[in-house]
């Protein structure tokens, strides 16, 4: 829609500020989003008519339409990278049930109180039921705020002053710069690196235990992978060294996965003889941004009783999310995980067909192909899920992003591919209803 240069005319016909703010939608938003989030739209409208992009008269409409659905800037996107815990967009996407949870308890909640002797009552105890009977091998467990938190509460407790014995190959960066080394150091205890970035044996662990060992760590290298000529030293060989081995699964399995076989599960480092394993939960267990501590029931006690674990600890809404995640349906990043690679093409097929269709997009270049998915920073490095995708021109990539219902695809040989492994099946439609929009500004870039 080109229109003439704006002029000082057009300048004097953009309603005033006050004008606006009486118009009944944007009055109601008020209430409902804060008056700053009202103002803004309303400025950008201002903005958009005064530089000819809209017409003076369609400044009401175009401020009620730019007004955020919630008073909170994070927009709600579809992840369509492929990627099934994106960091990015925030890892794992809560299950329903994790969100109906959500909603319930963020009014007062008997999170600490026992309702029936009405007295106090241990905080979070039925998410902490929840996750021991996921695993029955833990004689206890704990919850903090993220994987990192259960690695610092466990190398301030156990080896605050002393050494935390690691394998040169599990050294790891966990990204956007951070590295699991500096975290641990940072709490007070040493590092004592043994053997090197490729082979670590059990002798290489045992030859610099002593007095001064707060304990053996084992780091899940989860974001790559070394191979050729390794190796690294078993949970079990390292059990018997009369040390605790704390091992840091990162991923949340909590019991194997037949899809993901070389991802460790914390039933089986505890079966092995861990004492202590740390995990997220918002990696492969689907569930919010937390971090697990299961292990042996006096060691457990120990972390949760110390100082720094009121530090570290989860809010109300967390341990909801996380009690529906442990005993609810199956999570959107198990659906995602398992999904039928024939089912997502007979998806991708039918989005096309209809995108393909449209008469009023004047034909979208769409079609379906088959894609490479990934687990991503959750884990499993190098494990290739197939899967299927919508491949569109390049420039569409901008045009989904910049959306009202923003998706985020991923550039792969000069197309923009919407992978359909981490896009739930309900939200196709709004899929497609993105694509169609794009496809209008797409063309006018
Ligand atoms: C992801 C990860 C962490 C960090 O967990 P956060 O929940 O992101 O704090 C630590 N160790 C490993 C092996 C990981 O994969």
């Amino acid at each position: 829609m080109p229109f003439e240069a704006p002029d000082q005319d057009v300048r004097r016909r953009v309603p005033r500020t006050d004008v606006l703010l009486r118009d009944p939608r944007l009055a109601d938003a008020a209430g409902r989003l804060g008056a700053p989030a009202v103002r803004a739209a309303v400025r950008e409208a201002q903005d958009r008519a005064r530089t000819g992009r809209i017409p003076p008269e369609a400044v009401a409409d175009e401020a009620a339409g730019l007004l955020p659905d919630t008073a909170c800037g994070l927009r709600a996107v579809i992840n369509a990278t492929g990627v099934l815990l994106h960091t990015n967009l925030g890892r794992a996407p809560l299950s329903a049930a994790a969100r109906r949870a959500v909603a319930e308890a963020a009014g007062p909640t008997d999170v600490e109180l026992d309702l029936d002797t009405g007295v106090r009552a241990r905080r979070g105890r039925t998410a902490l039921r929840a996750l021991q009977v996921r695993v029955p091998d833990a004689g206890a467990v704990h919850v903090v705020n993220n994987g990192a938190a259960a690695l610092v509460l466990a190398a301030t407790a156990l080896a605050a002053g002393k050494e935390i014995v690691v394998s040169r190959g599990e050294m790891v960066e966990i990204g956007d710069g951070f590295r699991l080394p500096d975290l641990l150091v940072a709490t007070g205890a040493r590092l004592r690196e043994v053997g090197t970035t490729n082979r670590t044996t059990a002798e290489d662990y045992a030859a610099v235990l002593g007095p001064g060992t707060g304990f053996v760590l084992k780091v899940h290298p989860s974001n790559f992978r070394i191979t050729g000529f390794t190796r690294a030293a078993e949970v079990g060989e390292l059990a018997g060294l009369g040390v605790p081995v704390v091992v840091d699964i990162g991923s949340g399995l909590l019991a194997p996965h037949p899809l993901l076989p070389g991802e460790p599960d914390a039933t089986t480092q505890l079966r092995a003889g861990a004492a202590l394993v740390t995990a997220s939960g918002d990696k492969l267990l689907g569930g919010p941004q937390c971090g697990l501590l299961l292990g042996e029931a006096g060691l457990v006690r120990t972390l949760a009783r110390h100082p720094l674990a009121r530090a570290l600890r989860v809010d109300k809404l967390t341990l909801a999310a996380l009690e529906a995640t442990l005993g609810g349906p199956p999570t959107p990043t198990a659906e995602a995980l398992t999904a039928d690679p024939a089912g997502l093409r007979a998806r991708a097929d039918r989005l096309a067909a209809a995108l393909g269709a449209f008469p009023e997009t004047g034909g979208i270049d769409v079609r379906a192909v088959e894609s490479a998915a990934t687990v991503g920073g959750g884990g499993a490095p190098g494990v290739v899920l197939p899967s299927a995708a919508l491949s569109l021109p390049e420039r569409f990539a901008a045009a989904l992003r910049g959306g009202r219902i923003p998706v985020v695809g991923r550039l792969e040989g000069g197309r923009c591919l919407l992978d359909l492994r981490a896009v739930p099946p309900a939200d196709d439609a709004r899929l497609a209803e993105a694509v169609r929009a794009a496809a209008g500004s797409a063309a006018r870039r």
